[in-house]
Order: structure tokens, then C-alpha cells, then sequence
């Protein structure tokens, strides 16, 4: 086992790598940048390092000083978290080059699953169904143009390099696809700074089902269940479950195994998700991309299977053998997470940075809150604006819905906007406690419906 290892993140993810850590009886460093300095959670750690100024291109994306910081610490592995330069093969391919084990998959996969197209290409050969789409970018108009007609209305545009649900345009018809291409690829460039797209069939009403993967390096793979990630606003995810409420068993298993077989092909170690579209209507599904890190949404399942997904994901980096067969690997009663983010619900989800004037952390049987938040917390302006994840567990899905509405009414984080007026009139509603809606019902309904209610 490794004796110490840097974590190259900030917020709730450090603090959960930094407990893992603690569990395991790893010495854990952290770095941060300036606008982190003081942040309590830095104090879990037994060492924290300032790498640079608050923007994240001077410090959490900086990767020659997180080198130099993990050269100074003297530690064994990075552990990245997720975002920032989780997904980055170039950054998983120097941290051992310089010696240093990089706690997540090779860069090799990172690199193949990183290029959605590519990934898919590898799905074809295992077996595992995909969106009809394009072979890979397309880059010419008249090419794009025949190939949407092939593939079907409607056509959703993707950016190649997109990512947390930006960089995807839907067009309906054929008249519309030329004007949607064209802003797609600037739309691409400007945000990417690579204007490929590649096109995909769009599926009208889906539900997003992922399916939690752990690979070792001596070739065993099991999946962990599936978790339902439905409830999501402009394709981002607010609300993550397990089990999903309208799989069947027999799908489950079909998806489950899917995801294995997909992992096996590429060589696949340490945490990783695949996820997936599903139609129940028709129950088909279909592979969309492998996110090549630990997820934010990780402790849903964590909940229902009783693993320590960040201690496996350490445990398998130094080379330990994944001692667990799939027969052992049993899913408990239903979990559900809330998102709480810094934003606005009644202004269109607008982020509001500020300061935590009180913080009330909710407790109780079955309630797990993983926040780095404390009363007087700034939450700084530069990164991303989740500041908190509330989960519950429960024996049934009504249960979980109960015990999350009280713990929603527990929870006080004062001082700033947050999501969290969005969730408890969320809990109450009907339709998502009838557990049957899709991607964009949040929006075309949910929202609309609730507006008044969620004004500021
Ligand atoms: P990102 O990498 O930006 O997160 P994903 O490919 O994972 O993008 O997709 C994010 C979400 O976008 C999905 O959960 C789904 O809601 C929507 N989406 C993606 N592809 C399709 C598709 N072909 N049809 C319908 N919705 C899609």
C-alpha cells in the first residue's frame, strides 16, 4: 500500500479522498490555490500545499505544479478526483512518467474512451449497443448533411471535446441541419477550442442509466449496479438514485453485463461508469460514453452496496488484487442524491457565490451529507458551483423520498441561494415520486410548473 498520496482536487472531493485516506492509514496531501487558503477542510489533511493563484489554469489544472508538489511531499500516487485533470490522459501519462502511480485507469484508456466516437467504436466490437451515429468527426457539410438523413431525424449534434452537457444542438428536421451544423462547430470551437462534431440519433424520451464499474490490473472486472440519472436540467444531473425505478431485472442484468463486457475490451482498471440511454417503452439501451474517474454521484451506490469505492479505486492502483466476485456484490434498499449547488432556482439557476452565514447539518438514520461547507465558508467564484451532496438510504424508493424530505427540511446553508428549495418541492411531487419521467421532463415540465413557487 502506499505510505502517502496527493490529492489533486479541492471541496467535497478532497474531503472524501482525505477520509479515505485517514481509513486506510495513508497519509493524505492536499493541494490548493489561493482562493482556497483557509478552507477547513484543508485541515483534514496531514499536509496541504498552495499551488497557485484561484483561476484553475494557475493551480488545479496546472500540471507542472502539481508534479512539484507531489515531488516535495515525497508521495507515491496522485489520486485526481473528478474533474479537473481526472480525464486528462496527458496528465495521467506524465504523473508515472515521473514516477508518481496515478490513481485511475492507463492513459491508454483514458485516451480511447476520451473520444466519444472512438469509444463507441470499441462498444460495436463488444457487442454493446450504440446510438445509431456517425464513424467519427465530421468535418465537411455535404457529408454531414447526407449522413444526418442516413442516421434519422432527429439528429442531435455533439461536440467531439464537449463534455458536462455542453456542446450538443438537436435538429429536427432537414431543412433546419445546415444553420444547426454550422453554429454547432463555432459554438464548439469557441468552448473547446476545436470545432469537430459528430452527430448522433437523438432519442426522444430517455432516462439516463449508468452502470458503476471496478476493474483491477490483473484483468477482473465486476459492475457495481446501475444508478438512474434521469432528473437533469440543460443535461446536467441534479438528482442520482439507485436502483432505477423503471428498469426491469432482466434489463438490469443485460446493461450491468454490457458495461463489463465494454471494460474488458479495453483493458479497463480501476473506477470507472458507463453509461447508458435507455427507452423503457421499447426497454432498449444504448451505450453513450465511459466516464474514466470516480463520479460525483459515486456514494449512491456506495450506499446500496456498502463498498468504499475510494478506497478500492486506491487499493487497485497499488496493485492489489479486487478481492470481490460479482455473486458477492449485493444491492440494499434504494438511495437517492440531491446536488446542492450555489445557484438560484428561482432566476434560472444562477449561480450565487457568497458567504455561508449558518450551516445546520442534517442527520438521523440513514442521512450522509459529503460537504466541505462550514458556517463562514466563501464559496469562491472560480470553480464550479456544487458545494454539497445530501444523500439518504432507505429500504424502498417511498422511503428514501420521505427520509430525503426531512432531511431537506433539516438542512440549513443560509447566506447564499442554493438548490435546495428546488429539491424539497421536487421530493413532493407527484410524478417524480411516481418515478416516471425522462431527461427533459424537469424542464418542459417540472419547471414551469413550479416556477412561482421557486421565485425569489
Ligand atoms: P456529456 O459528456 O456532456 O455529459 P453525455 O453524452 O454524457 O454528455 O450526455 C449527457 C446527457 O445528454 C444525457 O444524459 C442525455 O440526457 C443527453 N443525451 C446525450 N446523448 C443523447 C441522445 N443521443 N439522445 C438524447 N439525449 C441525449
Amino acid at each position: 500500500m502506499f505510505q502517502r498520496i496527493l490529492i489533486a482536487n479541492r471541496g467535497e472531493i478532497a474531503l472524501r479522498v482525505i477520509r479515505a485516506c485517514r481509513e486506510l492509514g495513508v497519509t493524505s496531501v492536499v493541494v490548493f490555490s489561493e482562493a482556497d487558503r483557509g478552507a477547513s477542510y484543508l485541515e483534514e489533511a496531514d499536509r496541504a500545499i498552495c499551488i497557485g493563484a484561484g483561476p484553475s489554469a494557475e493551480s488545479y489544472l496546472n500540471i507542472p505544479r502539481i508534479i512539484a508538489a507531489a515531488e516535495v511531499a515525497d508521495v507515491q500516487a496522485i489520486h485526481p478526483g473528478y474533474g479537473f485533470l481526472s480525464e486528462n490522459p496527458e496528465f495521467a501519462e506524465i504523473c508515472r512518467s515521473c514516477g508518481f502511480e496515478f490513481i485511475g485507469p492507463s492513459h491508454d484508456s483514458i485516451r480511447r474512451m476520451g473520444l466519444k466516437t472512438e469509444a463507441k467504436i470499441v462498444a460495436n466490437k463488444a457487442k454493446v449497443p450504440c446510438v445509431p451515429c456517425s464513424d467519427g468527426p465530421v468535418d465537411s457539410e455535404t457529408e454531414a448533411q447526407a449522413l444526418a438523413t442516413k442516421i434519422g431525424f432527429p439528429v442531435l449534434i455533439k461536440a467531439a471535446a464537449g463534455g458536462g452537457g455542453k456542446g450538443m444542438r438537436v435538429v429536427r428536421d432537414a431543412e433546419g441541419f445546415l444553420a444547426a451544423y454550422r453554429t454547432a462547430r463555432a459554438e464548439a470551437e469557441a468552448a473547446f477550442r476545436n470545432p469537430s462534431v459528430y452527430l448522433e440519433r437523438y432519442l426522444d424520451n430517455p432516462r439516463h442509466i449508468e452502470v458503476q464499474l471496478l476493474a483491477d490490473q490483473h484483468g477482473h472486472v465486476v459492475h457495481c449496479w446501475e444508478r438512474d440519472c434521469t432528473v437533469q436540467r440543460r443535461h446536467q444531473k441534479l438528482v442520482e438514485e439507485s436502483p432505477s425505478p423503471v428498469v426491469p431485472e432482466a434489463v438490469r442484468t443485460k446493461i450491468c453485463e454490457s458495461a463489463v463486457r465494454l471494460a474488458k475490451a479495453v483493458n479497463y482498471h480501476n473506477a470507472g461508469t458507463c453509461e447508458f440511454l435507455y427507452d423503457p417503452a421499447t426497454q432498449e439501451f444504448f451505450f453513450i460514453e465511459v466516464n474514466a474517474r470516480i463520479q460525483v454521484e459515486h456514494p449512491v451506490t456506495e450506499l446500496v452496496t456498502g463498498l468504499d469505492l475510494i478506497k478500492w479505486q486506491i487499493r487497485i492502483a497499488a496493485g492489489e488484487k479486487l478481492t470481490l466476485k460479482q455473486s458477492e456484490i449485493k444491492r440494499h434498499g434504494h438511495a437517492i442524491e440531491c446536488r446542492i449547488n450555489c445557484e438560484d432556482p428561482g432566476a434560472n439557476f444562477r449561480p450565487s457565490p457568497g458567504t455561508v452565514s449558518r450551516m445546520v447539518v442534517p442527520g438521523g438514520p440513514g442521512v450522509r451529507w459529503d460537504s466541505h461547507v462550514v458556517a463562514g465558508y466563501r464559496v469562491p467564484t472560480n470553480y464550479d458551483s456544487m458545494v454539497g451532496k445530501l444523500l439518504v438510504h432507505a429500504d424502498t424508493r417511498e422511503e428514501a423520498i420521505r427520509r430525503m424530505s426531512r432531511a431537506l427540511r433539516e438542512i440549513k446553508l443560509d447566506g447564499i441561494a442554493t438548490t435546495i428549495p428546488f429539491h424539497r418541492l421536487l421530493m413532493q411531487d407527484e410524478q417524480f415520486r411516481s418515478g416516471e419521467y425522462d431527461t427533459t421532463w424537469l424542464e418542459r415540465e417540472f419547471m414551469p410548473r413550479n416556477r412561482d413557487r421557486l421565485g425569489s
